[in-house]
């Protein structure tokens, strides 16, 4: 198999996130060189009006399917993604992985084209990958530009012809609990952020793992991606995305031919979830498992995403956690610096989601620290950001940080087709992501602290403790 495919698993992903419209521009490096004044280490103040990709273009072909171009890069090269609007958290109660499992499938081939076209795309030189996340599933292919109409005959082509063999559909199976065992059962803060995130939300089918839990993966048959595919896949329920060496008006010409004669298939229901209800109480788990390589200590409280909340409330939420993570964060000042008590600390949080959102906080302890003792010195930061202040100039440095990113992604075609692709899955005009910096400009300190006081508190966490030593042997006494 040429294509590497990964799932992120939600809140799992919240430490590492790259997957946010914002998260994935700023998680450039914070010291990224603006083009007016590339030798300063710090960007320069950012024009009152800076706005993301202001020559992105959407439209919509009379199938329903959106197409988003985005003229961006240098480079002779071209991105284009496909995003559906469907991910775990629309699959059937008892189908959970079936999202994940069809991603996997989608590369199986099609009437006209048996073995499907990863290798004919490889030896065009391009590369391609897809993911599935709670919400969408995304599939992309950066090639040079000339090929760009062959990679859209791809994807319209698989978007109306897949062919699924029993026999092959089964052995991918076999790929998606071994890729699980790899990345869930293996990995101790993996299998850790599954099990908060399973208390975290109480009602919410965001409490499933993207990747399924296995009993159910196990279960998932070839007529059930068939059934889900026939569903969702269909071109009013997806979003193309093209950015890089492109012009809108030949790329409009090229989405009319090729994908103006995919047929709608269906028409996708809403995507209404069951709620939260109000958070009765803190919740801990706390894992043992001699894999670890660290004990670790983490928080995550209930949020409102960029969807859910209420104007301003996502942005708040952003500057919030860079005023909390980074070097000059107050988490890694106050544990790593002040009092070395940590190895390391931060925050995270991912506005990019439809219903809600964890606001993260994590610590390694130094050898000798007892987590009860570092869980003391977290708190007393998260009460100060509550009751305190946040200065001008802390502020200040941390919208800094957070649009420093976006200038530097800007010209990556691959990171922009992300942001925009993203916005689009989740229902949000491509406004949203060009005005994104001038919302993080507006948040002030009374903002950030409102935010704080609202949903950093106590009832709404899971707290997650990862040790290292063997777990005592199931069982042992308990039985009658
Ligand atoms: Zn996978």
């Amino acid at each position: 198999m040429t294509a590497m495919r990964f799932s992120l698993a939600r809140s799992a992903a919240a430490l590492a996130s790259a997957l946010a419209v914002s998260a994935a521009l700023a998680a450039a490096p914070a010291f990224a060189q603006t083009s007016a004044s590339p030798l300063q280490a710090a960007p320069a103040p950012l024009p009152a009006d800076f706005r993301i990709a202001p020559k992105a273009e959407s439209f919509t072909l009379d199938n329903g399917l959106q197409v988003i171009v985005i003229p961006s890069g240098s480079a002779p090269v071209v991105t284009q993604m496909v995003w559906y609007r469907v991910g775990a958290a629309d699959e059937a109660p008892g189908q959970s992985g079936i999202a994940h499992f069809l991603e996997h499938l989608m590369f199986h081939g099609t009437t006209s084209k048996p073995r499907g076209y990863s290798q004919e795309l490889a030896a065009l030189g391009g590369v391609e990958n897809a993911f599935t996340t709670a919400d969408y599933t995304a599939y992309f292919q950066s090639v040079a530009k000339q090929n760009l109409p062959w990679v859209m005959r791809y994807e319209a082509d698989r978007m109306q012809n897949l062919v699924l063999e029993e026999k092959r559909v089964n052995a991918e199976r076999d790929v998606v609990l071994e890729e699980r065992r790899m990345r869930i059962e293996n990995e101790p803060s993996s299998r850790l952020a599954e099990a908060m995130n399973a208390i975290l939300y109480l009602n919410h089918p965001y409490r499933a793992p993207v990747i399924g839990w296995p009993e159910e993966i196990q279960a998932l048959r070839r007529e059930t991606a068939i059934a889900f595919y026939d569903r969702f896949y269909t071109p009013n329920n997806a979003t193309v995305v093209i950015a890089g060496d492109v012009q809108p008006a030949a790329v409009r010409k090229l989405a009319e031919e090729i994908y103006g004669p995919v047929r709608r298939r269906a028409d996708p229901p809403p995507r209404l979830r069951p709620q939260e209800p109000q958070p009765p109480a803190p919740r801990r788990i706390e894992l043992a498992d001699a894999r670890a390589g660290q004990p670790y200590l983490r928080r995550d409280y209930l949020a409102p995403s960029g969807v859910s909340g209420k104007p301003g409330e996502a942005a708040a939420l952003q500057v919030l956690s860079a005023v909390l993570s980074g070097e000059t964060g107050r988490l890694y000042r106050a544990l790593v610096t002040d009092h070395s008590m940590a190895a390391m600390a931060g925050a995270s949080y991912d506005p990019d989601m439809l219903d809600y959102s964890a606001f993260a906080v994590y610590a390694v302890p130094r050898a000798g620290v007892t987590m009860t003792d570092l869980e003391t010195a977290m708190d007393a930061v998260l009460a100060d950001i509550r009751d305190g202040t946040v200065p001008e100039e802390e502020l200040a440095r941390a919208k800094r940080r957070l649009l420093a990113g976006a200038v530097y992604g800007q010209d990556d075609p691959g990171t922009l087709a992300r942001a925009f692709g993203e916005a689009a899955a989740l229902g949000r005009p491509i406004s949203e992501v060009q005005d994104w910096p001038g919302r993080i400009a507006a948040v002030q300190a009374a903002d950030v602290q409102k935010v704080a006081r609202t949903y950093l508190q106590p009832p709404r966490s899971v707290t997650g403790i990862l040790t290292t030593a063997p777990a005592p042997a199931a069982g042992e006494a308990k039985q009658p």
